[in-house]
């Protein structure tokens, strides 16, 4: 069962390494466990409704609190030392587009907003109720995650919006497809919040991002219902399934998606090289992009994040082992490892790893053995359960993201590592930053960086501090011509930001999509502008 705070299955820990506490030490400083609310003092401070329940509305405390906040590090804060602004009056579990209709008439007649809520894995502020919202109903879409219809012919499939990740892939599983959309919070996160964030998988580079999984499918707004037809391609004037993803929930609900299903694939595996630097490591994964080579993910670390990996592996005499064979052959301190897929038929994925060895010789990198991607598969979905194991341990984590050309990627990733990095001298702590290059395109790459601090005694001055770091890094990201964000979207924390690539006209013509969709502002206001 999904953890009532923080992230993932409350059946699944991710315990700390003994063999990394001495590596985070040295990174970070010896931190210091802190206490947080418990479960009963915090439903104490949930205020009383301001709502009935009724229809498919409930109102007892758990479930308010439960939907209060989503990801984000000041979330992360809020849940766990007691600091939440504002809760939900009401939480609604549709099962019928008729059911949302519903909501949507009481939501006029009786003065409250509407927030959709997926999987609530929103790392920016997307699904937070604000105090000046007055009364919201958050509006659980789990009870409408149905596969609809199976089209083999066609590979599409009809899905109900709130179906998340592992209910998709089973589905489909049972006809021999899979969607292939694999976030890292793919455990919890749902078709529905995919679409209206632009979400990412980590397979992307095969399956495509969430953009061209989206073919079609049905919104119930404020303004009438919308169907989406799809089409193979289409000539027929601006597209506005592009409207809707990143919507980020502002123009209504969408209940259903056609999305482009494909069969299991017949191979599938993870391999790690490693490259002398960072340099070399880029150079290369820039050509297998450009060669636009046909594997499923190519995903370069930086050195501190690779060393990072090795650390917190749990393997420490097959690191130690790997270390000394690779310093052997020159690859020593400023290691990187560059993490690629296979995914498809035994002929293409042959040919896939054939190219990715001749290019990796090219620029000196070493093939390993395949324990380290066996490693990262099992554990690819499981490593955000760390941040909650790092923070009971006195230490906060959060990430952020964007896209850039390859004529400015590694430039600016120093610059922003550097700029984390020294961000809380002030304050005598120092920060541990790593990054990969994590989703690869012919003419650019994403850009992922992790960050990790010890946490303030006092709550506020944690969240104070991720304030300055996010802050200065947002400013030379967007300063740099990247974008705020490659996959996770504005939410209300990006906000801020979305003008400078959207500019004043853009900013205008979103507004007014909003306007049309949902003319009296029902739905999330907090959100994109
Ligand atoms: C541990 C972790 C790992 C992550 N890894 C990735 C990653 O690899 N790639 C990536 O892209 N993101 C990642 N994220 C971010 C997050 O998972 C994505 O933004 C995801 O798409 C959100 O989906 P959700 O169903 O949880 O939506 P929610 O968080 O519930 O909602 C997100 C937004 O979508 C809206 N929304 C949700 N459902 C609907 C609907 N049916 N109709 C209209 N609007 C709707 C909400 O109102 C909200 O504005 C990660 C987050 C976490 C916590």
């Amino acid at each position: 069962m999904k953890r009532w705070r923080g992230w993932g299955d409350d059946a699944t820990d991710y315990p700390m390494v003994e063999t990394a506490r001495p590596f985070l030490v040295e990174a970070i400083g010896q931190p210091t466990p802190r206490k947080d609310i418990s479960r009963e003092d915090l439903l104490k401070k949930v205020p009383k409704s301001r709502l009935k329940a009724s229809g498919t509305i409930k109102t007892d405390a758990f479930e308010r609190l439960t939907h209060a906040r989503g990801q984000s590090l000041p979330d992360m804060v809020a849940m766990h030392c007691g600091k939440i602004e504002a809760y939900p009056d009401g939480v609604a579990y549709p099962e019928t587009d008729d059911d949302i209709r519903d909501l949507m008439k009481a939501a006029r007649q009786k003065g409250f907003r509407l927030i959709p809520y997926g999987g609530g894995s929103s790392v920016l502020g997307h699904i937070n109720v604000h105090k000046k919202d007055g009364p919201v109903v958050s509006v659980d879409m789990r009870r409408m995650s149905k596969l609809v219809s199976l089209d083999e012919v066609s590979r599409t499939a009809v899905i109900e919006c709130g179906a998340p990740g592992p209910a998709i892939e089973a589905m489909l599983g049972q006809h021999g497809y899979r969607l292939g959309h694999y976030p890292q919070s793919f455990e919890f996160s749902t078709l529905g919040g995919w679409i209206a964030t632009r979400s990412t998988g980590q397979q992307s580079y095969y399956y495509g991002r969430i953009e061209p999984l989206f073919l079609g499918g049905h919104l119930e707004s404020p303004a009438g219902p919308l169907d989406l037809p799809v089409f193979p391609a289409s000539a027929a004037g601006p597209d506005i399934k592009q409207m809707l993803l990143g919507s980020e929930g502002r123009m209504g609900i969408l209940t259903r998606a056609t999305v482009k299903v494909s069969p299991l694939p017949e191979i599938e595996k993870f391999l790690a090289i490693f490259f002398k630097d960072w340099e070399s490591g880029a150079a290369a994964a820039r050509e297998m992009a450009q060669a636009r080579l046909g594997v499923s993910m190519l995903r370069l670390s930086d050195e501190v994040e690779t060393e990072t990996t090795l650390q917190l592996s749990g393997k420490p005499d097959f690191v130690n082992l790997a270390h000394k064979g690779l310093s052997l052959i020159g690859i020593k301190d400023r290691r990187c490892m560059l993490m690629y897929g296979l995914t498809g038929s035994k002929r293409a994925t042959r040919l896939a790893y054939h190219e990715v060895q001749r290019i990796s010789h090219k620029y000196g990198g070493f093939a390993v053995n395949p324990v380290i991607g066996h490693t990262w598969e099992k554990s690819r979905f499981k490593t955000p359960y760390l941040r909650e194991t790092l923070w009971e341990n006195g230490i906060a984590l959060d990430t952020l993201e964007t896209a850039l050309p390859w004529s400015k990627v590694l430039e600016v990733n120093g610059q922003v590592r550097q700029a984390i990095a020294t961000r809380l001298e002030k304050f005598n702590e120092k920060v541990l930053v790593f990054s990969h290059l994590s989703h690869l395109y012919p003419d650019g790459a994403s850009m992922y960086i992790t960050y990790a601090w010890r946490r303030a005694q006092d709550p506020e001055a944690t969240q104070a501090r991720w304030q300055l770091i996010k802050d200065a890094a947002s400013e030379i990201i967007t300063q740099s011509g990247g974008t705020i964000s490659h996959q996770h979207g504005v939410g209300s924390d990006h906000k801020a930001w979305l003008g400078v690539e959207k500019g004043k006209l853009g900013l205008q013509a979103i507004r007014s999509a909003v306007k049309t969709f949902d003319p009296q502002g029902i739905f999330n206001t907090g959100n994109l502008v």
